[in-house]
């Protein structure tokens, strides 16, 4: 099952500008779209959790701390506008998830779910030039769930059952991604006549345009930045590039639609701002992140960490080379080189990278994050947390929920790494920290495999077990984690796993649970 599925027919994220609109520059140039809504945001969130619940199980769903901080910050962001301005509703609010999932795909797009879930394929991250490229797509898809379009084109099937939408949503999803899967959900002509019920109408896309440029806006990005991913697709759409852009397969660029871009950026002439350096760097480092994790073949690393050694050999470096694209070679050659497991390139293009990047605080801050990354992978635990520990006053540009005081997740989870691999009394702190962590996160499936890893340095095997379960859990695969509780009860039998009866009845009680969720999970199929 590929995310690509789903972008191809079902939800859209083509920018279609709609100059008219914004050059009249009032919110309310466009009438809203009626209402009739059938469907409240308490169901659109249970339709979306049963989608979700498939995607997360999906070996293309990727949980990387360091790019998800990334587009969560910006996301976040954009969220605080919406409220702002009134499209983000405490009903909304409260009831969707306002999760990000990222797809290991090297095809460029985010797609929006039902009840506030987010698509986004980390070839979106790799081939946007800054953040305000980035911004502009989500801010996009962030309206439809705002304006509640999902809703209404999930109206607009009548009475069927949520189960029945869910199941051809995804099976929309398998017979785009497979055609030998097709069958399995849906078969042939029906397909084809659900995905055309499944679109966005063409107001829709407008309204979303018009109300995710305002958002934008609102929330401090570029608007520049609307313009410049349009080009893109045009640029692709040029070049017949739909492999790469799908998303321009289901929706073309009219020849209306190109003129009114032009028109639009004429209007916008002379607003172009100067780049923050510092963003920009830190930007192409993150995107550099994402063209590697899409692609961790042995072929992909070895061409990455090659691309850095040839195009920043001394006779070939040019003064036209700007500090963001060395920044993302050498980032993404170091990156590349700790996951080939040479940890001496690795090295050597770090310190490159950080004579590069580390004379400002957000380009610095991912510069010693990926430090940390390859000190860890090289079994250096005492560097990692040096690194980590190191003041900075960037931590909060980047990746960051302002609202909420709290360190990033990224940082947090490779210092708990570092302090499990330091020995007993730094897991005990690891132990600690992260159960802490998890009361608040309890879906944080990197947390629970750090316990799990923090339980077994310090000989404490049931809770291992136990965390190691929940891992499974929080990703939705109650199969595996009920054989793990199988195996701590086992144990527990057999008293070869201590006399710990407060684990014991912890393990009891939730093996049960995760029972009943598994017998659930089995009557949604
Ligand atoms: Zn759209």
């Amino acid at each position: 099952m590929r995310f690509a599925g789903l972008k191809r027919k079902l939800l859209c994220v083509t920018l279609v500008f709609s100059v008219a609109a914004m050059a009249q520059g009032s919110p309310n140039a466009l009438p809203a779209l009626g209402d009739g809504l059938e469907m409240s945001t308490g169901a659109e969130r249970q339709l979306g959790d049963r989608i979700a619940r498939e995607l997360y199980r999906s070996t293309a769903y990727v949980d990387d701390a360091i790019l998800g901080d990334y587009v969560e910050g910006l996301w976040w962001r954009l969220m605080a506008a919406a409220r702002v301005r009134g499209e983000l509703t405490p009903d909304m609010d409260a009831q969707y998830a306002w999760a990000i999932m990222l797809g290991r795909d090297r095809s460029v797009n985010a797609f929006a779910l039902p009840g506030g879930y987010m698509g986004v394929h980390l070839g979106l991250i790799a081939s946007v030039d800054d953040a305000d490229e980035l911004a502009s797509v989500l801010a996009h898809e962030l309206s439809h769930i705002t304006q509640r379009h999902i809703a209404r084109m999930i109206s607009r099937q009548g009475q069927q059952a949520p189960w029945m939408i869910a199941a051809m949503i995804l099976g929309i999803l398998a017979a785009a991604s497979s055609p030998d899967a097709a069958g399995a959900l849906i078969v042939g002509g029906q397909a084809a006549s659900v995905q055309g019920q499944l679109n966005f109408s063409r107001d829709m896309e407008r309204e979303a345009d018009r109300v995710g440029y305002g958002v934008m806006t609102q929330a401090g990005f570029n608007g520049q930045g609307f313009a410049s991913m349009f080009q893109k697709l045009l640029q692709a759409n040029r070049h017949n590039d739909t492999g790469a852009f799908p998303y321009l397969r289901s929706h073309p660029l009219t020849t209306e639609r190109i003129a009114d871009m032009q028109a639009r950026q004429q209007l916008q002439a002379g607003a172009a701002q100067a780049k923050d350096g510092d963003t920009a760097v830190a930007h192409a480092m993150l995107a550099a992140r994402a063209r590697v994790l899409a692609d961790t073949s042995v072929d992909s690393l070895r061409a990455a960490v090659t691309q850095a050694e040839t195009e920043l050999s001394g006779t070939i470096t040019t003064p036209l080379q700007s500090s963001a694209r060395r920044a993302g070679l050498l980032y993404a050659a170091a990156w590349a080189a700790g996951e080939l497991r040479d940890p001496q390139t690795a090295q050597k293009m770090w310190a490159r990278l950080q004579a590069v990047a580390s004379t400002q605080p957000q380009s610095a801050y991912q510069v010693r994050l990926l430090g940390a990354e390859l000190a860890l992978s090289a079994g250096e635990a005492g560097r990692a947390m040096a690194l980590l520990d190191q003041p900075t006053a960037a931590s909060n540009h980047l990746g960051v929920d302002e609202t909420k005081d709290k360190k990033p997740r990224a940082e947090t989870l490779l210092r708990m790494r570092a302090l499990t691999m330091a020995g007993q009394s730094g897991a005990a702190r690891a132990a600690q920290t992260l159960q802490v962590w998890l009361a608040e996160r309890p879906r944080d499936a990197q947390a629970w495999q750090l316990l799990s890893a923090a339980s077994t340095a310090q000989g404490q095997t049931l809770r291992a077990i136990r965390a190691d379960a929940e891992a499974y859990a929080s990703r939705f695969d109650y199969a595996a984690a009920r054989d793990r509780y199988a195996a701590a009860q086992d144990l527990i039998k057999r008293g070869t796993a201590g006399n710990d009866y407060i684990e014991a009845s912890i393990i009891e009680t939730r093996s049960k649970q995760v029972d009943a969720l598994l017998r659930e999970q089995m009557r949604e199929r």
